[in-house]
């Protein structure tokens, strides 16, 4: 969902010496560990090494589903969408996500690079490192870390990176003090022990006097008071961010011509670049911080404007984390108010790391919120009624006291407490009449409508609610397309029970159009699957077959088993009504195979399936019928509905 920022690897200019490091990181180890004190040299050789490396910087507030997804465009733009395709699907299992990285890296032979890895918080994601680091072969995996990181030392190359030698500080002096003389720059060196950091700012600082004691606060006091008022505030503002700022947002918060400024300051050595973005070593950045004087708060304000004009789940994280600093309940208010508004995949692609933000303002209702929103959506619906009610009590305004009493209606549907759900609707109903040019408030009751009518089974009544949420997303002020095709195939599924065949195809493939013209792909195989289903019914076998099949297909490529037994099972009988018998029987054994290990059970009507099939063509089938009815016994929905399925294929006698 989110670009690619253009290179995300620091920028490495007047890089002298390292040659043996260089040929170790290249060389034939799959994995390699660079470890060492700050400022050392660790990511600049890196970067040297491999110029268009995947390159994430670790901060300590990731987690697993939000590295994937930074994986994913990576390795999507290397030729290798199954990861992404996987995400965009709704995918989420731990297991599956490592497999397809791991396969990603191998296939596009990429070079990956996790830097600041002892920043590292979460345990998922260090075993995470653990996994990739004991399997990758064909790609590269390389770890940059103050510490020595804890994986596989067997497989695991090591470099312990430690100062320039003599020969390489006088090098980097020289191109920074051209005609230094021998015996300074050899002095500069052991003063520093060879470290690059160090050696930059001596040479920035013209050299200095005196011994090593806290050499490194000296040697910045002395090029802080050289500095002119400019280069001092960019300098501050840059040390409030812990990641690299953007040029035009730096330019926002100091002066239009901040890139003159930055550009000097990088030349003294006291900027790093990456890509378009700017930010201070992490050494520089506590000091400056120490003896900054700018209002924290306003720049704060001013980056959040900017980060949430840019409309991407990655930005409002960033965003959020900085109104957290802020301590301001409006604005956390405000901010959340906008995800759900407009930014509806931080809480689908991002649970982990939004969740993480939001327990640390859980004192506002308006994160409680949120808070119930994640639990809601892993299936947690006590903890997030519990969420829901204590945050009613505090929050204030119309727009966030309909959001709850929408999730309420959700929960009571799901929970199956009509009666609650009608209450909370009228409720609803109120604030809805007072703000009806509110698009989101009125896209909200209409779904909730149509909702509350389709769990009553008023079908027709929950068809008209269906169009006016149809209108309403529509003339939503964002294409909000995945809605839209949903909403479409739920027009088309109400058509369904209503035994209006025909109609629900218009609409299943009107959604099916929508989802192709936005290449949703998991909405797309949503509408196949659906019309292989009514095709089933209307007895169009071969369209069917051909629906069906492209569903499976997908389901199964994206690992989604739920789906693709559902398409399976369609794409079976849909042979079968072909009379493709021997085909057919291949996919019920498809069908089988994924039940042994997932045990869903819609999957054991396929030993039913094999079962009637061998009886079909004249063979014994008995074995196999009552693996499936034993299967099944517990389940009398299911084998209903199974056997009525079959009476599209056979006359009701013959099932019987
Ligand atoms: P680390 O990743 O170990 O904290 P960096 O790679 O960020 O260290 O390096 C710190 C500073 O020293 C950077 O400004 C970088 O440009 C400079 N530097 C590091 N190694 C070299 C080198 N081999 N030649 C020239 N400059 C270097």
């Amino acid at each position: 969902p989110q670009p690619l920022p253009a290179s995300s690897a620091p920028e490495v200019e007047n890089f002298v010496g390292r040659d043996e490091e260089l040929k170790l990181l290249k060389g034939s180890s799959p994995v390699v560990a660079v470890f060492g004190i700050a400022g050392i040299g660790k990511s600049s050789l890196v970067a040297r090494a491999f110029d268009d490396a995947f390159w994430y910087s670790m901060d300590g507030s990731e987690s697993l589903e939000y590295i994937a997804w930074r994986m994913a465009l990576h390795l999507n733009m290397k030729g290798f969408p199954e990861l992404i395709e996987y995400l965009r699907a709704g995918g989420r299992d731990t297991k599956s996500i490592k497999g397809l990285i791991l396969e990603g890296i191998e296939e596009t032979r990429s070079v990956i690079v996790f830097e600041d890895v002892h920043k590292c918080t979460d345990g998922e994601i260090e075993s995470f490192l653990r996994f990739l680091s004991s399997r990758v072969e064909r790609g590269k995996l390389v770890l940059i870390s103050r510490e020595k990181p804890r994986v596989d030392y067997e497989r695991v190359l090591f470099i312990h990176l430690r100062g320039l030698k003599v020969e390489e500080s006088h090098r980097l002096l020289s191109l920074r003090i051209p005609g230094i003389t021998p015996e300074e720059a050899v002095r500069l060196h052991h003063l520093t022990l060879g470290h690059p950091l160090l050696l930059a700012l001596a040479a920035e600082a013209r050299g200095v006097a005196g011994d090593r004691t806290s050499l490194f606060e000296y040697l910045l006091g002395e090029i802080y008071e050289k500095l002119d008022e400019r280069e001092r505030l960019v300098l501050q503002v840059l040390a409030l961010f812990d990641e690299p700022v953007e040029l035009s947002a730096l330019k926002r918060m100091t002066y239009g011509s901040a890139f003159l400024v930055l550009y000097s300051l990088l030349n003294k050595g006291l900027v790093e670049r990456k890509g378009e973005s700017y930010y201070l070593h992490d050494l520089l950045r506590a000091f400056i911080r120490e003896i900054s004087e700018v209002d924290e708060k306003s720049h704060y304000r001013e980056y959040i404007s900017y980060l949430l004009e840019k409309n991407t789940a990655r930005d409002f994280l960033t965003a959020f984390k900085y109104a957290i600093r802020l301590g301001d309940e409006e604005m956390i208010a405000d901010i959340t108010e906008l995800r759900i508004r407009r930014l509806w995949r931080v809480a689908l692609d991002f649970p982990t790391a939004y969740m993480r933000l939001l327990r640390k303002v859980e004192d506002s209702p308006y994160a409680k919120k949120e808070m119930a929103r994640l639990y809601f959506n892993r299936g947690f619906f006590e903890r997030a009624l519990g969420l829901w009610h204590k945050a009613l009590e505090d929050i204030e305004g119309d727009f966030h006291r309909f959001d709850v009493l929408m999730m309420l209606v959700d929960v009571h549907c799901e929970m199956g407490n009509i009666e609650l759900a009608e209450g909370t609707l009228s409720e609803l109903e109120g604030i809805f009449r007072s703000h009806k040019d509110d698009p989101y408030i009125k896209l909200g009751y209409y779904i909730e409508l149509t909702k509350v009518r389709t769990f009553k089974r008023e079908r027709e009544k929950a068809l008209e609610g269906a169009f006016k949420e149809l209108e309403a997303v529509r003339s939503y002020p964002e294409p909000y397309p995945e809605l839209e095709a949903l909403i479409l195939y739920h027009i088309g599924y109400l058509y369904v029970e209503l035994g209006e065949l025909q109609r629900a195809l218009t609409y299943y493939r009107e959604g099916l159009e929508t989802a192709k013209a936005y290449s949703l792909p998991f909405m797309m195989n949503l509408g196949y699957l659906q019309m292989g289903i009514v095709q089933y019914y209307l007895r169009n076998f071969n369209e069917a077959t051909g629906n069906a099949g492209k569903a499976a297909e997908y389901f199964l490529g994206v690992r989604n088993y739920r789906r693709a037994l559902d398409a399976l099972f369609r794409l079976t009988v849909s042979l079968m009504g072909l009379g493709e018998y021997g085909k057919a029987e291949n996919q019920a054994k498809k069908m089988a195979e994924i039940t042994q290990s997932t045990n869903y059970p819609l999957g054991w009507t396929a030993y039913l399936l094999i079962g009637i099939l061998r009886e079909l063509r004249g063979e014994d089938g008995e074995q196999y019928l009552e693996t499936g009815l034993e299967k099944l016994r517990e389940n009398d929905y299911l084998c209903r509905g199974f056997f009525e399925e079959l009476t599209v294929l056979f006359d009701e006698k013959d099932v019987n």
